[in-house]
């Protein structure tokens, strides 16, 4: 059993020293067990404070501990009554070729209905994260206008095409010309924007002549000051990542930007509110029924980016804080 554990905490961007790969016995599954062997990992920002032991809303991964991850896994062999050799099931398994499972937590998935991989992504925590941050505290209505920064990736660019779906203008900011032409030409936003632009501000006050009635907070640092000018009164401001700031180590650069924030909260009556997707989970059964059809549709469309092989994880992890990445990041395990 292949297992890549957390060797070490990073200061800043983390290093492929915070990791290691180690290899253990395959588990045997006791009575009312599973035994999984993982198809694949999904990468997702969130993990960067799973390295961390700073206090946040979930526990920090332990040091010589399997990284945390949601996975793609085929059952290999059953002690559970629920479940047969050959199901492939959405678990949180972590980075490593096998797990075992008493059921907890599992979904089986139906490859007929929609590639597997997109439990990890569009049909999977990151779309639900859009789907329920931009509906509950955004509120998309028809004619407004809705921002949303890493729009290449599968919270960003749901966000996007959900806010066209219900009427609104999306306009995306994405790193670098391929990512920019994607968000336009393939989720078919109204406008993207490159957020390595020097222009960045001006080209957004462009795309948005009547304002910003939604922010949907991805990234944090020079994208929202770029957004803060530009937003309307009543302005909603789901704030769902901060990837910018992940990494960082000192204080922000630039002058405190609090009391001008403060000001504006209050005499244009902004609405910010941070979420965590599981909060909404009561959603998740709209959720799926709702974008398995919009999928179906085409009228939402995805891009994974898949890196063949587990040992490959730590890189290209490393590489997702830095938007190195083109789409979902998933890894092919086996
Ligand atoms: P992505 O696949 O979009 O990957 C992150 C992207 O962030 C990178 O590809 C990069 O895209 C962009 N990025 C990184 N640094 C910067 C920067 N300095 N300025 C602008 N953009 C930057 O990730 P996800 O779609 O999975 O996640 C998007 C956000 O949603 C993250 O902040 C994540 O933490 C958050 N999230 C929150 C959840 C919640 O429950 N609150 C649940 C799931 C995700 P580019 O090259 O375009 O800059």
């Amino acid at each position: 059993n292949l297992q890549v554990v957390l060797a070490s905490r990073p200061t800043g961007r983390p290093s492929p020293d915070n990791f290691e790969l180690v290899r253990t016995p395959v588990p045997t599954p006791g009575e009312g067990q599973l035994l999984l062997k993982i198809r694949y990992l999904s990468l997702d920002p969130y993990m960067r404070g799973r390295m961390s032991a700073a206090k946040s809303y979930a526990a920090p991964v332990e040091i010589g501990q399997p990284m945390e991850g949601g996975t793609v896994a085929e059952v290999i062999e059953s002690r559970h009554p629920d479940y047969a050799a050959g199901d492939i099931v959405l678990s949180h398994s972590g980075w490593q070729s096998y797990a075992l499972s008493d059921g907890a937590g599992l979904r089986k998935l139906d490859p007929e209905q929609a590639p597997v991989t997109t439990a990890l992504g569009v049909l999977g925590m990151p779309g639900f994260t859009a789907y329920a941050g931009l509906l509950t505290i955004g509120q998309p209505k028809p004619g407004e206008t809705v921002v949303v920064a890493a729009a290449s990736g599968p919270v960003g660019a749901t966000v996007g095409q959900i806010a066209r779906l219900k009427g609104a203008r999306a306009i995306g900011i994405a790193g670098g010309p391929e990512k920019c032409a994607l968000v336009r030409d393939e989720f078919g936003f109204d406008a993207a924007l490159d957020h390595r632009s020097p222009t960045l501000a001006e080209d957004l006050r462009a795309a948005c002549p009547n304002g910003i009635d939604i922010y949907f907070e991805n990234v944090g640092g020079k994208v929202w000051d770029a957004v803060f000018p530009l937003l309307n009164t009543f302005a909603r401001i789901p704030v769902c990542g901060l990837v910018a700031q992940y990494n960082s180590t000192g204080p922000f650069e630039g002058p405190d930007r609090l009391p001008v924030l403060m000001r504006d909260v209050l005499t244009k009556s902004l609405t910010i509110r941070g979420f965590i997707q599981r909060e909404f989970q009561a959603q998740r059964p709209a959720f799926y029924r709702e974008m398995a059809e919009w999928i179906a549709e085409g009228r939402v469309k995805y891009k994974e980016d898949i890196v063949d092989g587990l040992e490959h994880a730590p890189e290209a992890f490393i590489g997702l804080l830095e938007g190195r990445n083109f789409g979902k990041l998933v890894v092919r395990v086996a």
